[in-house]
């Protein structure tokens, strides 16, 4: 592999909040400047918010205010903010964001909609996924083209919002998984995830149809209904597949994890995420470096993606937020302080025996078979899309705490409470005969205090 000499700033706060200024929303906004993320776009340029508005069910994607205040941020800045993502493949049997119309229901049930965000909602891949743009991609390392979304391929900037948490097939997901399979359409997610490749592809996975129960099972229509394809029917007593039929869609993906009836080898899973940090790469050289900016937090950093229908607590503490002009930097600046974090105890980190610091967190807890979590890194830093030698800074926090208050008042010539004058002044606060109390509560302090 060849080695990177050339250093990428990485600019970071952390997740310890004392005061106003320095909670996440407040430093999400001084990230923005520091790390000069405005100067990815120009006045008048169409900026995508790249981000993930979690699945149905999930508790652990970002706060749809943290990424608010980006739109905000992008729209001072002279910028056209969209906030964007693409439909997903049917990774889970029902996933709720698999067309667009599905995914901004999901985004609305999950507070993200034009009104929260200050602008529109775009699902990059169209209504089914499949509108997107080819790109030859033959340098890749195990990709030799991908298929961009199309509303992300022609934006002028991206500004990549990314959950910086574990996953179950890339080992990690950061800003490359946020850009590599977040950033491409339904064709890009299925050449990625290997689905059809000759060698590891589902085709070749190990199938058994005797482990399913057959038609006595009580979810036995899902199974026979979910494949686009029909290459899947349910017999009485197990389930058969039509290989020359399937088209890799992963549809019936969750019956290798629920009923053991296929069984993914190894190299299937370290393909994938070679292919993720390829489809990355691809995008960034589409859309060029200087176009692209990335903040990430690592907060809530749940074993799993957001596009599970559920989260797990946490594995480590909060570590904070990172923003840079570097995909591949800020990804290894990340994983790089995990590696100092010891693990949460009662964790999936002390079930998987990743307690302590110095241990690679997501290779032990995240990966089912213990897949390198350097994998996309070096992929990127090869490509030179970016570098894994970084500067990190330690931002301090800024004193100016009403430049990131509501921003109704941030003049600090009237605060709300001022506008209360005049109509307490006509509907008193206070009732005319006072308010009442006991002089002392009726069960005493001592008493309400056990448990
Ligand atoms: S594959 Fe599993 S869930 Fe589906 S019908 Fe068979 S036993 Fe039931
Ligand atoms: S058999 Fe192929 S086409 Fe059918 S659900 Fe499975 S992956 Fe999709």
């Amino acid at each position: 592999m060849t080695q990177s000499i050339e250093k990428a700033n990485v600019h970071f706060m952390d997740s310890t909040c004392i005061d106003f200024n320095s909670g996440l929303v407040a430093k999400t906004q001084q990230l923005f400047e520091k790390a000069d993320l405005k100067g990815c776009f120009k006045k008048g340029d169409r900026v995508a918010v790249k981000v993930h508005m979690g699945e149905w069910g999930n508790t652990a994607y970002l706060r749809p205010i943290l990424i608010r205040v980006i739109v905000d941020k992008i729209k001072e800045s002279g910028g056209k903010p969209f906030v964007t993502d693409t439909t997903t493949l049917p990774y889970y049997t029902i996933a709720s964001r698999q067309t667009a119309e599905d995914y901004l229901i999901t985004a609305a049930y999950n507070g993200f909609t034009e009104e929260t965000m200050g602008c529109p909602i775009v699902i990059a891949d169209g209504p089914f996924g499949l509108d997107d743009v080819y790109m030859d991609f033959s340098e890749g390392i195990v990709l030799d083209e991908t298929y961009i979304a199309k509303a992300i391929a022609e934006a002028d900037a991206i500004i990549a919002v990314s959950h910086f948490k574990g996953h179950d097939w890339g080992v990690y997901g950061g800003s490359i998984k946020n850009i590599g399979v977040g950033c491409v359409s339904k064709r890009g997610k299925t050449i990625l995830h290997m689905c059809l490749h000759p060698k590891v592809g589902i085709k070749d996975w190990k199938f058994d149809g005797t482990f399913c129960k057959g038609k006595v099972c009580e979810e036995w229509t899902v199974c026979q209904n979910l494949c686009p394809a029909e290459a899947i029917e349910v017999l009485e007593d197990q389930l058969t597949y039509d290989l020359d039929k399937c088209i890799g869609c992963l549809a019936c993906c969750e019956l290798v994890y629920k009923c053991s009836i296929r069984t993914m080898p190894k190299e299937w899973y370290e393909y994938t995420a070679i292919g993720m940090a390829d489809s990355a790469s691809a995008v960034i050289k589409y859309l060029g470096k200087e176009n692209v900016g990335f903040i990430t937090f690592g907060i809530d950093v749940s074993p799993s993606c957001d596009c599970g229908q559920f989260a797990d607590r946490p594995i480590m503490p909060n570590l904070g937020v990172f923003a840079s002009k570097d995909m591949v930097a800020i990804d290894t600046a990340a994983l790089d302080m995990t590696m100092q974090m010891r693990g949460i105890v009662d964790s999936l980190s002390e079930e998987k025996g990743a307690l302590d610091s110095g241990t690679e967190k997501f290779t032990l807890v995240s990966s089912e078979k213990n897949i390198s979590q350097w994998i996309q890194i070096n992929v990127c830093d090869e490509l030179g899309v970016g570098t894994k030698n970084y500067d990190l800074t330690l931002e301090p926090v800024s004193k100016e705490w009403w430049q990131f208050c509501f921003p109704k008042y941030r003049d600090l010539k009237k605060p709300p409470s001022y506008y209360f004058r005049k109509y307490f002044a006509d509907n008193p606060l206070v009732p005319p005969k006072g308010f009442k109390w006991k002089a002392k509560p009726r069960i005493s302090v001592d008493q309400l205090s056990k448990r």
